[in-house]
């Protein structure tokens, strides 16, 4: 079976490239599915990143993703800048099918395909992420010192979100469209207590504004249709991720919010020889260190697999 590769990755995050460098310095010579749209994942669509242990003065989230790619190709890592559309994981050997219609087929598959934060989808929200619009309170919040922000959802990462950027901001809006929260009794307590949150109920955001940097926003209340101008220079949106697991379904187990499930703290799925990284299976922590870290226990547990096979 010469054209069945060692490894297959599916997913170019910091787990991906992660994996891809770790299994390629073991002579496996992975083939990694790189997606055709966001080629370095989530970081690619980021300023600057201040929290990636190396980097003493921060590096843009594109710089980084491009060194990781080239430090994966440098030690023979084959890199395909398509998206995977089909797999059979199931048997002992694993295809994988591409944009085109090939099939590669591999022993091991390495899944870290992300997950994608959930947008308002209005003009502007993209041109100023990384430039006010955030998704993340742990990577941004630092940014926001003294500064008025708006938290935009109502579950517990919501508050818990709101809960940590005031300790660096000015103050913190948490705009809800119901009047209640979905977040734990615990979660909402402590926000309700924090003098430096408020909140504004049965409303959503309108409108974004801001040229080049994020200057208010344009609030309607869902109720009485009516607007209010909210001046603030950061906006966190907290309505929910989605794990990028569609292609698994009905072969890899998932948990109850579609994440991948893996035998902790190993990578392994509920499928020999398929592994698991980064944020496809990660709810908790979803930083790139984090998957930059899990990419490398699934490369480590990918490459003994295939050594206790041989
Ligand atoms: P991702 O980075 O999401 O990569 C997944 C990849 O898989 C993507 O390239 C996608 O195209 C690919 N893919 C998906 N499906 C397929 C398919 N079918 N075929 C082929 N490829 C596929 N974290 C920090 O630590 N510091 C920060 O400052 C920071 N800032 C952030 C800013 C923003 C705007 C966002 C959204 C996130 C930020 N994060 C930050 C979080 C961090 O980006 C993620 O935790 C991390 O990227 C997760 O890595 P991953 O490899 O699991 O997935």
């Amino acid at each position: 079976m010469s054209d069945v590769r060692n490894v297959i990755i599916i997913g170019s995050g910091p787990a991906g490239y992660t994996a891809a460098l770790y299994t390629a310095r073991a002579s496996l010579k992975p083939l990694v599915f790189e997606g055709s749209v966001t080629a370095g994942g989530a970081l690619m669509n980021t300023t600057e990143v201040e929290n990636f242990p190396g980097f003493r003065d921060g590096i843009m989230g594109p710089d980084l993703m491009d060194n990781m790619r080239a430090q994966a190709e440098r030690f023979g890592a084959e890199l395909v800048p398509d998206d995977v559309t089909a797999v059979d994981l199931t048997g002992e050997i694993k295809t994988v099918t591409d944009s085109a219609g090939n099939v590669h087929r591999a022993k091991a598959v390495i899944v870290s395909t992300g997950s994608q934060h959930r947008k308002l989808n209005l003009p502007s929200e993209d041109e100023l992420s990384g430039r006010g619009v955030s998704w993340c309170a742990t990577c941004d919040g630092f940014f926001f010192k003294d500064q008025d922000i708006a938290v935009v959802g109502g579950g517990d990462t919501a508050m818990e979100e709101a809960t940590f950027l005031s300790r660096f901001a000015k103050s913190v809006t948490v705009v809800h469209r119901r009047d209640t929260l979905r977040a734990s009794k615990a979660m909402q307590e402590r926000a309700f207590a924090d003098p430096k949150i408020s909140f504004i109920w049965d409303s959503e955001v309108a409108e974004i504004h801001g040229e080049g940097k994020l200057s208010g926003l344009t609030l309607r209340n869902v109720q009485s249709g009516e607007t209010a101008q909210l001046p603030v220079t950061g906006l966190f949106i907290a309505i929910g991720h989605d794990p990028r697991t569609e292609l698994f379904k009905g072969q890899l187990e998932l948990d109850g919010d579609g994440y991948l499930k893996v035998d902790a703290p190993s990578t392994r799925t509920n499928l020999t020889g398929v592994f698991a990284a980064g944020d496809v299976v990660d709810h908790t922590y979803r930083q790139a260190i984090t998957a930059a870290g899990t990419g490398c226990a699934a490369a480590l547990d990918a490459e003994r697999y295939l050594a206790a096979l041989n």
